[in-house]
């Protein structure tokens, strides 16, 4: 994959008075109690301050725009971008709004922006031609911005062809990724290539599915050195080895595939390490009855979390790795009693990050219970992005990354 350009490779000539169209993912979530809307997480503004703050630094005009939420092309006012336009301006942002992404009102404002001014537009998906990525959208939203220089940096949205994310980049001259994008291809696609990682590299994975991960198993399998498998996709790989799952969630029709990966992994000389215990629950409830068993010995009831054994096992794993990147939680993670395979992980992570290792977590889940687990700060990268950050460990190229320039033209 080639490097793609990134604001930082501009020089400040070509950014000062210039038009500049930035996509970023401000997609906040909302405090789902309250009349009034309340941002319930600023994470994804405030990861969206590096990138404007050099823009405005540099003296740009910038033309801001976000997603929020799925209004499905149809106004929605509780959707509207107003409490994440205030949020900026708490950072320090000089922010104007308007009540569409498009037309005249838009485009009068867009051209009124002095150097180092921003116009937030408002929620780009009021507008079907956002997510059909509808030519006429796609001009009307470029008729309000006028872009020179396209500037993506919502990593969360890369891995769909938008009309503001690769759709309108075809209207500007110049197209390169923000700073916040640049960290995230930095890490996962560094990942992802096996470029300059350190080595053993480990990628656990888990989660619900194998139908959801099978390719993120097979990718990573290819790239590190070892995968570990945990969490409810576990079960479908331990009855392709032949062994009982009572009542655990198995995808029938994902036993073959899994046997497959396991063959890939054995004429690839890598290791596939699957659970030798697990947490099993009576019923799939938080307050179920639950007993410790060895894999092998599994008559009924549901895994739904890893054991003690395993935990050991893929914690010293982690700890003896360069990097490691981790999707998918260990087990119910929701239910606190199911819980701790994934937070032992997490701590795993944390503890091989001191000592100098590097850890990725990515997918929307395993960020959520990193967050819970109060060790974000101790992970060398967390993504922005669930599905985008898949996409990308799957090696699949993003629509949002495939359409920036990767040299200046002269
Ligand atoms: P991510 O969002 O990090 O990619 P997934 O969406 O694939 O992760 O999976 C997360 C879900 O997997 C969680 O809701 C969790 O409850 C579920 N899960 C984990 N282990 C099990 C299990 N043993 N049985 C059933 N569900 C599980
Ligand atoms: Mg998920």
């Amino acid at each position: 994959m080639i490097r793609k350009l990134n604001i930082r490779d501009l020089p400040s000539s070509l950014l000062n008075s210039k038009r500049v169209f930035l996509r970023a993912d401000l997609n906040v979530p909302f405090e789902k109690n309250s009349s009034i809307p309340v941002i319930s997480d600023d994470t994804r503004i405030k990861s969206a301050l590096p990138t404007l703050q050099h823009l405005t630094a540099a003296g740009a005009k910038v033309i801001l725009a976000s997603h929020l939420g799925r209004p499905k092309g149809q106004v929605n006012d509780s959707l509207r971008l107003a409490p994440v336009a205030d949020r900026l301006r708490e950072y320090g942002v000089d922010v104007l709004t308007v009540p569409d992404c498009i037309g005249d009102k838009a485009a009068a404002v867009a051209d009124s922006l002095v150097d180092g001014q921003v116009l937030l537009l408002e929620n780009t998906r009021f507008h079907s031609g956002e997510t059909d990525n509808h030519p006429e959208f796609v001009q009307a939203l470029a008729n309000v911005a006028k872009p020179d220089i396209y500037v993506n940096d919502a990593f969360g949205a890369a891995h769909r062809a938008h009309g503001s994310t690769a759709g309108i980049a075809e209207h500007a001259k110049i197209r390169v990724a923000g700073l916040l994008m640049e960290k995230e291809l930095n890490f996962l696609e560094g990942a992802v290539n096996g470029r300059n990682v350190k080595r053993p590299m480990v990628a656990v994975i888990g989660g619900a599915k194998v139908s959801s991960k099978i390719a993120v198993v097979e990718s990573l399998l290819h790239k590190t050195d070892r995968v570990l498998i945990g969490g409810g996709m576990m079960w479908t790989f331990l009855r392709a080895m032949g062994h009982n799952t009572a009542d655990s969630l198995v995808e029938e029709d994902y036993v073959d595939v899994a046997r497959d990966a396991l063959r890939t992994a054995k004429e690839l000389g890598k290791e596939i390490l699957l659970p030798v215990d697990a947490v099993v629950a009576a019923s799939f409830a938080s307050d179920a009855a639950y007993e410790i068993k060895q894999i092998n010995e599994l008559t009924s009831g549901m895994g739904l979390d890893i054991g003690p054994r395993t935990i050991e096992l893929f914690r010293n794993q982690v700890l003896d790795a360069g990097t490691v990147v981790w999707n998918g939680p260990m087990g119910v993670f929701e239910f606190e009693q199911f819980a701790t395979g994934t937070f032992a992980v997490a701590n795993a992570l944390a503890e091989m990050t001191a000592k100098g290792g590097v850890s990725i977590v990515g997918g929307g889940d395993s960020v959520a219970a990193i967050q819970v687990s109060g060790l974000a700060s101790k992970i060398s990268h967390i993504s922005t992005g669930g599905g985008a950050s898949l996409e990308l460990l799957e090696g699949k190229v993003l629509p949002g990354v495939a359409c920036l320039d990767d040299q200046l033209e002269h």
